[in-house]
């Protein structure tokens, strides 16, 4: 594994635009005090227990924290209910008919449900599950597609203290069947099939493959989604429809009263680098850390339409469409369809009938939007955005500045906020109305959060250096452990670094602390004696006006250590040609250096990417050095790769 160090190439370290936020937004912003860094830093843990203050407990904590590393246990003694915070309390409070989830199902198909409706329906599914014997600590599997009941199941469980494990509706019967079982879950929530551009995924079919071997599954709840499109079969004592199991069940149901560190979820990474992990939360910290960075981050306030376009299926959806939004109270845009259909405007078509202020969405869609054009957002006002962010792969400045032009009509602050699966919520974010954001920067960590980046000793490096980023200080929303895998946990996480967490991200900070994010330490190269990101040198194609996304891996050169082979798709109406080849080359050199120059590019029509549209450098690599591929269960288009291996045979 290299890193990069002081001696680097330094693109992005010589991004100099900056973009202080707006006067009128500062003074609006739920934060706009930045001595809030300090008073944080200072008193961490008494940070944490005045955002706490927030929720509404049923016991208090006799202690904060209780931190022996790697082992974390927080507002020890304290009970209270999730589902209490993000629903009852609202619907039972002057929130009760405002609208908490408000759902645009694929064209022609939408629902609003208030607090006070999204309390009963939660009521009644949390008694249906009871009804089927399931009891606090079980575990529940979860697969459905984007509808409103997918949020109810979730918040049912976690009303009864049953904890979800939610697999991504676009998942395959395997990797379904590996998570069930590595749960050993009791229950599966599905559904017959959920729409994708006018077409039926069958869900259900997928669910009974999975299900021939899953020993642990009693009853298998199914969800009529799509009806008499598609043709499923119900097994007989095992599966029950959702609407005949709710008809008869109570909409009253007192919130289980948990501990602070009983388990609310398991949930498995992207396996962007390699096999998923099984990420615990618990109950008291991940909903301090998403309900505090939800409301500072996306300042969210009480007339706001908030949009997070993720998939509930990823950390995102389950803390920033889910538990964090709702926990604060907030009107939740949930999206079944795609970004395509009916045509490309749709989601700016979205942000327009709903009048939605603040849209969380991934450097991938904006790329794509990139590609498609700028006449597409054109079309629509996009007048009601005030605040838009980004989350999943750093951004490339070139997007960034688009993002920012395009969509915020330069109006807008833009937050990219740094975290992962692990994490529970973001770690490092601008705060809109403080920070002064820089193209292509997280920026610094949030209050309450350490943040360092180290060297392979450990030692914290300086301005203009680059190392590994490292989280040195237990966090209310930190994973406590991979489920059923403690010492793989202690292992990923901790045993680089005695007692800081190591994030496995590429990092790097400018003369003025900011962090710059370069991806997984497994992709930066080390060309000829130099560490170079990846992500640098796809940043600098990305910013050629022909190319619309690139993926860049090192592949082993017998001379230079390793060479840079470039992976890349063109904008729309472009062509590929060697003379553009030999025109992208030159404009890496003429953006970072001689250095950075790619050996080779390959012109696709697709990168490899996870099914939450990361791009798999491992597998490129994999490609480019001839070897079997790694692990591919969370690969979204294996066409995508079949094509690419048999492109490399022939021009590799
Ligand atoms: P696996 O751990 O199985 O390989 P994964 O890391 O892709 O999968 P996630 O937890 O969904 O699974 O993703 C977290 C990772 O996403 C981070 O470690 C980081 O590499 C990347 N990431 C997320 N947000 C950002 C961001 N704003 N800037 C840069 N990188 C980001
Ligand atoms: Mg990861």
């Amino acid at each position: 594994m290299s890193l990069p160090s002081e001696k680097n190439l330094s693109a992005l370290l010589d991004e100099r635009r900056t973009f202080p936020p707006a006067e009128e937004f500062r003074r609006r912003a739920n934060w706009n005090d930045p001595a809030i860094y300090d008073r944080a830093a200072k008193d961490p843990e008494g940070f944490w227990a005045e955002e706490a203050k927030h929720l509404d407990w049923f016991a208090p904590w006799q202690k904060v924290l209780e931190w022996d590393a790697p082992w974390a246990k927080w507002f020890v003694g304290a009970k209270l209910n999730v589902t209490y915070n993000c629903v009852d309390r609202h619907a039972h409070s002057a929130r009760r008919n405002k609208a908490a989830i408000v759902w645009e199902g694929e064209p022609g198909d939408s629902r609003v449900l208030t607090f006070d409706m999204l309390e009963r329906e939660v009521n009644r599914f949390a008694n249906t599950l009871k009804s089927l014997g399931v009891v606090k600590g079980d575990r529940i599997a979860i697969y459905m597609g984007m509808v409103p009941e997918l949020a109810i199941a979730m918040l049912a469980c976690a009303k009864i203290g049953a904890a979800h494990s939610v697999v991504f509706g676009g998942f395959s019967a395997e990797a379904l069947r590996e998570r069930i079982n590595d749960a050993k879950a009791k229950v599966l929530i599905t559904a017959d099939g959920s729409w994708r551009r006018g077409n039926v995924v069958p869900l259900k079919a997928s669910a009974d493959e999975a299900l021939t071997e899953t020993p642990s599954i009693e009853k298998v709840v199914v969800l009529k989604r799509i009806g008499k499109a598609v043709q499923i079969s119900m097994k007989p004592g095992r599966d029950l429809w959702w609407h005949d199991l709710v008809a008869n069940a109570s909409d009253e149901c007192a919130a289980e009263p948990m501990d602070a560190e009983d388990m609310l979820f398991i949930l498995y990474t992207s396996g962007t680098t390699g096999k998923p992990k099984g990420i615990v939360h618990t109950t008291a910290g991940y909903l301090v850390g998403a309900s505090t960075t939800h409301r500072y981050v996306f300042d969210i306030k009480e007339d706001d339409v908030y949009w997070c376009t993720a998939d509930i299926g990823w950390v995102t959806g389950h803390t920033y469409i889910v538990y964090g939004p709702l926990a604060n109270g907030a009107t939740v845009l949930m999206y079944e369809g795609t970004p395509d259909v009916p045509d490309r405007g749709r989601f700016w078509a979205i942000v327009d009938k709903y009048g939605v202020n603040i849209l969380y969405t991934a450097p991938t869609a904006i790329r794509t939007f990139m590609r498609w054009g700028k006449e597409w957002p054109a079309k629509y006002k996009l007048s009601s955005l005030r605040l838009i962010g980004t989350v999943g792969e750093p951004i490339n400045p070139e997007a960034w500045m688009w993002y920012h032009e395009t969509i915020g009509h330069q109006r807008c602050p833009i937050v990219d906020t740094w975290w992962q699966t692990e994490t529970g919520c973001a770690m490092i974010s601008p705060l809109p109305g403080i920070t002064a954001t820089k193209p292509g920067s997280a920026t610094r960590p949030l209050p309450g959060i350490a943040a360092e980046v180290v060297d392979a000793e450990g030692k914290p490096v300086g301005p203009g250096g680059g190392g590994y980023l490292v989280l040195s200080k237990p966090w209310p929303a930190m994973l406590r452990t991979i489920y059923g895998d403690p010492e793989r946990y202690v292992q990923n996480y901790w045993s680089r670094y005695p007692g800081k967490y190591f994030t496995g991200d590429g990092c790097k900070i400018d003369a003025d602390g900011y962090l710059w994010l370069l991806g997984r330490v497994d992709d930066v190269m080390n060309v000829a004696g130099h560490r170079i990101s990846t992500f640098e040198v796809e940043s600098a194609m990305v910013d050629h006006a022909s190319v619309a996304e690139a993926a860049v891996i090192g592949k082993t050169h017998e001379v230079k250590g390793q060479a840079i082979s470039a992976f890349v798709t063109l904008k729309e109406g472009v062509h590929a040609s060697d003379a553009l080849k030999e025109e992208l080359k030159q404009h890496v050199v003429m953006k970072i250096g001689a250095i950075a120059k790619p050996d080779d590019i390959f012109f696709t029509s697709e990168l490899p990417k996870t099914r939450s549209a990361k791009i798999m450098r491992r597998l490129l690599r994999d490609i480019a050095e001839g070897r079997v591929l790694g692990d591919t269960t969370t690969l979204a288009d294996s066409t995508v790769l079949a094509k690419l291996k048999e492109q490399y045979k022939d021009e590799g």
